[in-house]
């Protein structure tokens, strides 16, 4: 019998390598744009009809290629970037595969023009489906043009399989977004059937997020710096009230390289937890540089997931790193009753720049002086040479000392801030609330400075009692009251076992409880000056949200009895009825850390403009 095993010929062989690395225009529109950066252009631009379907050229004004490359770039495996394996752990160029422009010439028509700066000609080459169909010289700039026609014009398949325009357009956005953000040194301008979508003239990353997002950004996002001996992190996180329910605007990159990991996202998120309402995502621009030997970046061929040697360090390195961050440039936000923009529905809550320091970090911090966002708002360089916010370490160890120590604590009750509003370029003035109005006992209108406030009572009390309890659990334990006839309450053999654990923090939090049994306890004491109600009731319903919060968020042990607790007790406010108990409430909400958003992530009150009354009357 004849032997029947044959090797394909190459543009077989090319387009069956072509569904791994060009799955749709978007898949092109990288490796063109990376090679364009590899070869140190400074100016790309990407040039696109019909959602990539006819059209993805892209122009750069990089070094070129001879007359023999011109030809040789199509060819499986041929690159210029790697030469020998061990060259795999030290990657520093975005392709290394030579595997791209092999791929995209065997599934489309592919025109490639370009010159080096030491050459007088141009080369042009001309490829249709692997085929070659001119090399010649030609005339042209420097730099290389690679336009890529009728992508899958002998796959109709694939072709069939792309999506809408809309969608297809939105892939390549998003493929240019995730290069231009790691390159803010080159400029890029992206047009689309004839009209320029975007121009990005060279510049820092703050001004190049900015560029790609919206100049609204500016005001929507702070650094993140942090280096040790084994890696650096630096870039923006967004703040708090500016996340959203979508996962757009979330980009970690490293060593300059676009990377999804859940188990990093979650790193970042969870750094953000009770400051954002639940199932909304902040946005961020993180970059992480490390030892490329410590980076396998060879695991998919689109190069999106990564392999870190060192997960866990990275984890909590990234994870200790965004709450300093969140720490340092403390996301108390300010009232700010000049506020006169239309009331955008979208951002939670609305109008609130930011302040600096938090009072842990600052005694002497007050929120209502609102002598400048700057610093915080400064566009900086660039992420590789921040500015280095004061009490960082270079090493490890003391860097977790330091989050330990600047970790976000509550204001000591005891020495509330002064409440005080500043008008621009006045002195500061107390603030005190002119007029009030309850509503169901949940609800409070009060009127500042001619501007109202709406304040959900319940949140509010659940922030203010959260922040003491926090308080209680870290430094100065609620006073206990003895109880005469101790009541017993009796639990679930789980329920039991979670209060043993747990008994010394309720001690703190003023509860004394004696196990008499393995499922009985004895309440021996409750705080002193506290209407407590059904004790059983209230046990349980903590320990139930406290093993779902431990389980579903893995929460620490202060935070989510501190949460728990404030949950069960948010109504148990004693009613306001005077303008001094609103006002002493008030200062009470204001000397919180965060009094826009309750730990349990909802708003806890809204300024109501004209606009806003006007809107409710429509
Ligand atoms: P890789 O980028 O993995 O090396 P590619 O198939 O993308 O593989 O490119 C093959 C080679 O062609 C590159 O190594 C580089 O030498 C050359 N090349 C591709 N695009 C350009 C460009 N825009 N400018 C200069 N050289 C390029
Ligand atoms: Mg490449």
């Amino acid at each position: 019998m004849n032997d029947i095993i044959h090797l394909l010929p190459d543009a077989v062989a090319n387009q069956i390598a072509a569904g791994e690395v060009v799955q749709r225009p978007a898949s092109a529109v990288k490796e063109l744009l990376e090679n364009a950066v590899d070869a140190g252009a400074r100016h790309i631009q990407l040039i696109i009809k019909d959602a990539g379907r006819t059209l993805i050229q892209v122009v750069d004004d990089g070094k070129g290629m001879s007359f023999n490359d011109a030809r040789l770039c199509f060819e499986r495996h041929a690159t210029s970037k790697i030469s020998c394996a061990d060259d795999l752990f030290a990657i520093r160029t975005k392709g290394f595969r030579g595997e791209a422009l092999a791929s995209i010439a065997a599934i489309a028509q592919v025109e490639l023009k370009t010159r080096r700066p030491e050459d007088e000609t141009a080369t042009r080459v001309v490829i249709e489906g692997s085929e070659i169909k001119e090399h010649g010289l030609t005339v042209a700039p420097e730099g290389t043009s690679i336009a890529v026609n009728n992508l899958f014009f002998n796959v109709p398949a694939r072709r069939n399989f792309l999506k809408s325009d809309a969608t297809e357009f939105a892939n390549i956005e998003e493929e240019f977004n995730r290069v231009v953000l790691v390159h803010p040194d080159i400029a890029f301008t992206l047009y689309h059937n004839g009209k320029m979508v975007l121009q990005l003239p060279a510049g820092n990353l703050k001004q190049r997020i900015t560029g790609v997002f919206g100049t609204a950004f500016n005001d929507r996002i702070f650094p993140i710096e942090q280096e040790t001996n084994f890696m650096k992190i630096g870039g923006f996180l967004g703040k708090p009230e500016h996340a959203k329910k979508k996962r757009s605007e979330q980009y970690l990159f490293i060593n300059h390289r676009f990377v999804k990991s859940s188990s990093l996202n979650f790193a970042i998120e969870n750094a953000y937890t009770q400051l954002v309402p639940e199932g909304h995502h902040p946005p961020y621009f993180i970059y992480i540089e490390v030892n490329p030997a410590t980076v396998d970046v060879n695991i998919s061929p689109t190069k999106v997931e990564v392999k870190l040697q060192d997960d866990r360090l990275v984890f909590g390195f990234l994870n200790a790193a965004v709450k300093k961050a969140i720490g340092e440039f403390s996301l108390v936000p300010q009232l700010d009753f000049d506020y006169d923009k239309d009331l955008d529905p979208d951002n939670v809550p609305t109008g609130m720049p930011i302040k600096p320091p938090t009072v842990a970090l600052d005694p002497s911090y007050n929120p209502f002086h609102s002598s400048g966002t700057s610093h915080h708002n400064s566009s900086g360089s660039g992420y590789s040479a921040p500015k280095r916010p004061s009490g960082m370490s270079q090493d490890w160890d003391s860097f977790l000392r330091d989050i330990h120590t600047t970790e976000v604590t509550p204001a000591p009750t005891s020495q509330p801030v002064q409440m005080q509003i500043v008008e621009e370029g006045t002195s500061d003035d107390p603030i005190t609330a002119e007029a009030f109005l309850p509503i169901y006992k949940k609800y409070l209108i009060v009127r500042i400075k001619g501007q109202l406030m709406v304040i959900d009572l319940y949140r509010a009390n659940e922030r203010i009692i959260y922040e003491s309890y926090i308080t209680a659990l870290k430094e100065t334990p609620v006073v206990v009251q003895q109880s005469l006839f101790p009541e017993t309450i009796t639990l679930t053999a789980a329920q039991s076992e979670l209060l043993n654990e747990l008994k010394n923090e309720f001690k703190q939090l003023g509860y004394e409880i004696e196990p008499m049994s393995s499922t009985n306890f004895a309440i021996n004491g409750t705080p002193v000056n506290e209407e407590i109600g059904d004790i059983q009731t209230l046990i349980e319903g903590i320990i139930d949200d406290y093993k779902s919060n431990r389980m579903n968020r893995m929460m620490e042990t202060e935070k989510n009895l501190a949460l728990c607790m404030a949950r069960q007790r948010r109504s148990s406010l004693k009613p306001i009825v005077t303008l001094q108990e609103v006002n002493s409430f008030l200062q009470q909400l204001f000397s919180c850390l965060m009094p826009t958003i309750s730990p349990s992530g909802k708003k806890i009150y809204e300024m109501a403009g004209e606009d806003y009354l006007q809107n409710l009357l429509k």
